[in-house]
């Protein structure tokens, strides 16, 4: 059989307690009864809180059994107490059950049956409510977590919206300078090195617009611009912005956008799309050659970039689009995992979509479909 239940009985009548004690005998071996004579000894026996239920005699010398329980509930013992009385009294019962009782229990109606089965469903209900507090209890530890962690979140997302635009303070004043000396030492042998430097302060100044742009992205301050124009211009136009970067990776740059595709969109938006796609077909495709192609579809229009790179592995596929995420060893490719996440919030934000078509080793074609005009229900609001 089970475990056995220690119950304790606190009655200053002996010739009582030797009654409940032969119920107990009939009851069997599943329960072990001890005895407290008085109110105070049964006091000090709760606080020590190791039996699994109570049973109180209401009469107890000068005092009462509910009194006690009163007492044993305000010292936080939980194991559930059972009262009896001598007189099947209803304002005593009433008593009981307010001040918490578990069961309420008539000496003179009581058998070794009835006490066993008030006793057992007594320790069995407080055993589900320990059940239920400890769950609600761990519920609330999970809740209380998650909520740090929104407020952890919360506080990155602050700092790097604080720290994109103090990046950006001086890098703007910076380019500046940088073009000006660049007209002013035209032709002198250290033009070169000016390049270089307002090369990399260009590359600089797009990583902290990926940072500015995240953070805005995630503020949901994010407006579309709309326009009407030709992407296949758009594509050849951001193409031949990439062609000293494609040279500087090896990469045989291939345009074949000769249609004219117009449609309502973001120019603005749709550049940094492509410029996203183009740098990773480069970054990730580094001497094999990079084909832009365009076309129409009953959908839209068709933008894709192919690359013959590394590849990405099918259960990184989806997730590449999330905010920092990366599927590529930062010790061998550097980035901050901004640019795919960019280009989706704005391709969405358009009502379109990006297919990835990819093979570990094959290299990768990112797919941009475009409905040519603002669908009806937009999610994103259009200011001109
Ligand atoms: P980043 O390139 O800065 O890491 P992106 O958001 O542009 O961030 O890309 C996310 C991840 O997707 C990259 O880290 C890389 O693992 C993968 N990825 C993106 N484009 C390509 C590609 N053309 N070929 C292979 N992997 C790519």
């Amino acid at each position: 059989m089970g475990e056995v239940r220690r119950i304790l009985l606190v009655d200053d009548d002996e010739d009582e307690f030797v009654a409940t004690r032969d119920l107990f005998r009939e009851i069997g071996s599943s329960y072990e009864l001890s005895w407290a004579k008085t109110y105070d000894e049964g006091h000090a026996q709760l606080a020590k809180c190791a039996c699994d239920a109570y049973v109180f005699d209401y009469n107890l010398g000068s005092r009462t059994g509910v009194e006690l329980l009163r007492e044993a509930k305000a010292m936080g013992c939980r194991a559930p107490i059972l009262i009896l009385t001598g007189a099947g009294d209803r304002a005593v019962d009433l008593e009981a059950m307010e001040a918490g009782a578990a069961d309420f229990l008539d000496k003179g109606q009581l058998n070794a049956a009835l006490l066993e089965r008030s006793l057992r469903y007594a320790i069995e209900r407080h055993k589900a409510e320990q059940k239920l507090a400890d769950t609600n209890q761990q519920v609330r530890a999970l809740q209380a977590a998650e909520e740090r962690l929104h407020a952890a979140v919360r506080v990155r997302d602050e700092f790097l919206s604080i720290a994109a635009h103090e990046l950006k303070t001086p890098l703007t004043p910076l380019m500046l300078l940088l073009g000006q000396l660049r007209r002013l030492l035209r032709g002198h042998e250290v033009l070169p090195l000016v390049e270089i430097a307002r090369r990399q302060t260009w590359r600089l100044a797009d990583l902290v617009d990926s940072l500015l742009d995240v953070t805005t992205l995630n503020e949901g301050a994010f407006t579309l611009h709309r326009e009407r124009f030709d992407l296949g211009e758009l594509a050849r136009q951001v193409a031949e912005r990439f062609r000293s970067q494609a040279e500087a990776s090896r990469c045989q740059l291939l345009v074949e956008a000769g249609a004219n595709v117009f449609g309502n969109w973001d120019r603005f938006r749709l550049e940094q799309v492509v410029a996203n796609l183009l740098s990773n077909a480069f970054k990730y495709g580094r001497d094999k050659p990079v084909e832009v192609r365009l076309s129409t579809t009953a959908e839209g229009a068709r933008l894709s970039v192919r690359d013959n790179g590394i590849g990405i592995a099918k259960e990184s596929v989806k997730r590449i689009f999330g905010r920092f995420e990366r599927a590529s060893s930062s010790r061998h490719y550097g980035g901050l995992g901004l640019g795919l996440y960019v280009a989706n919030e704005i391709v969405e934000a358009h009502g379109g979509r990006i297919l990835v078509q990819s093979e570990p080793g094959e290299g990768s074609v990112f797919t941009v479909v475009l409905p040519r005009e603002e669908p009806v229900h937009a999610s994103a609001p259009v200011h001109h």
